[in-house]
């Protein structure tokens, strides 16, 4: 089974796709996470993609690309579940000559709710586990990762004029992606709304997913 989750920048995909890869024993490809590992390891990747990712912008597609196909070949015969990944139509298009996507799970979320939650996120530096100061899940310990004790830092693109500019990049290259797999996969494309708690959004993916599994 390969899953996509896609949605607005906070609206929780990171939090659920961990839940969802753990129970469905999907491996589980976040591309915001591979770069950032990419950027902390200063890599000859990570020094190209630093400034799209700094600015809100998107890295370009060849090297999404070519990145989703590298995690492919290193974890085949799996099933996989896609986190901020495809962004683009055209990601979208390339990632369908690697794997056939089964389900797609659009979690939903207003801007206001999505600058409030991301201005309080605090992220794992070291698992990339989120926290959040002012919603919860609050870590036991203050700024240490309840996990792995990871120390836990506002992400540099989570300040808010960039967050502004993620959301802009979002509704013009990702959201058409909303229709885009409405029409490819009818019966296997499901909203979500992710204003509510971290539990009853889990619940209700894993009911959909489980039902239609
Ligand atoms: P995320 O952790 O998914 O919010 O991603 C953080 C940043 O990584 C994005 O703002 C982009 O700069 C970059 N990024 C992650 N995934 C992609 C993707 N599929 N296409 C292009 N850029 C990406």
């Amino acid at each position: 089974m390969n899953i996509i989750l896609l949605g607005p920048p906070g609206a929780g995909k990171g939090t659920q796709a961990k839940l969802i890869a753990d129970e469905f024993k999907l491996v589980h490809i976040s591309t915001g996470d591979i770069f950032r590992a990419e950027i902390k390891n200063k890599t000859p990747l990570g020094e190209r993609i630093k400034s799209y990712m700094d600015s809100g912008n998107l890295v370009p597609d060849s090297v999404v690309l070519e990145t989703i196909r590298g995690v492919i070949e290193k974890t085949p015969n799996t099933g996989y579940l896609f986190d901020g990944f495809p962004r683009t139509i055209a990601q979208a298009e390339g990632l369908s000559g690697f794997v056939k996507i089964d389900f797609v799970v659009y979690i939903n979320l207003t801007d206001n709710e999505i600058i409030k939650r991301l201005t309080s996120r605090r992220s794992c530096v070291v698992c990339s586990r989120n926290y959040n100061i002012a919603t919860g899940p609050f870590p036991r310990q203050e700024n240490r990762c309840d996990v792995c004790g990871g120390e836990l830092v506002l992400r540099s693109d989570d300040l808010e004029p960039v967050i502004k500019e993620r959301l802009n990049v979002y509704r013009k290259n990702t959201s058409p992606l909303i229709e885009y797999y409405k029409k490819l996969l009818p019966s296997g494309f499901f909203e979500i709304d992710g204003s509510r708690k971290i539990e009853e959004v889990y619940r209700d993916i894993k009911d959909k997913l489980s039902w239609k599994a």
